[in-house]
């Protein structure tokens, strides 16, 4: 049985003390992550005070980015290694938001996910899709070749514990969420992609989450489908109520 995994992306947003504040919205009222598992990602500037500040609570704190070598000469990046030693535990790498900005292509994305798992992170794999891409002819080959160069040279072992989120970018942002069906057909492409690269067995575990306009009247449609296994949020991650409604989608 795979666990829901609900996450929120902050991105830029938000200040340390606003972090602080939220992790105290949250006491008592997080899922008990046998049940639900939750996570927030946060700029790089946050993460050391939201791990302190976290105290017992069952929430992950991950990293919105990492670079892809330890340590070295590489002026404004941020280290995987410092991010473990800092006790955060999660990443999400190749965010279409890098992408588009940032120009991460697939091969950066590939070295990122092998340095998570070289420091023991969890990556959260971001498929993106764009509308023109959607609407082309080949767009199944779009989302299956972001998955398939992502995980190059990554074992079994680690496959069974990825995290893989599809993100159109069309609906990022936007307030134009993806159909439950449009939603769980990206999900399902991606755990059919694993299948084909390691087994049934692997993609039966990885989890795939849908990201892009999800808030809580839209939540509960797309989190029943099969294949989906939680969501990515952004917007609607900032504020702490609408975050825990999420969260406890379960408890409904
Ligand atoms: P959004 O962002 O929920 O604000 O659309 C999602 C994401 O970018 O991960």
């Amino acid at each position: 049985m795979r666990i829901p995994f609900i996450a929120g992306n902050w991105k830029m947003n938000l200040s340390v003390d606003e972090a602080v504040d939220f992790l105290k919205a949250m006491k008592d009222k997080l899922p008990d992550p046998s049940v639900t598992e939750t996570a927030i990602a946060a700029s790089p500037l946050f993460l050391e005070s939201m791990v302190k500040n976290r105290d017992e609570l069952p929430l992950i704190i991950a990293a919105e980015n990492c670079f892809y070598e330890d340590e070295g000469a590489y002026t404004g990046e941020t280290s995987p290694k410092a991010l473990a030693e800092m006790g955060v535990t999660h990443v999400i790498i190749g965010h279409s938001e890098r992408r588009k900005y940032f120009k991460e292509t697939d091969d950066v994305i590939n070295k990122k996910v092998h340095a998570a798992f070289r420091n023991g992170l969890t990556p959260i794999i971001c498929c993106d899709e764009t509308m023109s891409r959607r609407e082309s002819p080949n767009k199944i080959s779009w989302v299956v070749s972001q998955v398939t160069n992502a995980l190059k040279g990554i074992d079994n072992e680690q496959a069974k514990t990825l995290i893989i989120a599809y993100e159109p970018s069309w609906a990022i942002g936007s307030g134009k969420t993806a159909s439950s069906d449009e939603a769980e057909e990206g999900c399902y492409l991606i755990r059919q992609t694993v299948a084909d690269l390691y087994s049934d067995e692997i993609a039966n575990q990885v989890r795939v989450l849908y990201g892009g306009s999800v808030n809580d009247n839209n939540a509960d449609e797309i989190l029943s489908q099969n294949d989906i296994d939680g969501v990515l949020a952004g917007g609607a991650s900032l504020k702490a109520d609408s975050f825990l409604r999420l969260a406890n989608f379960l408890q409904k």
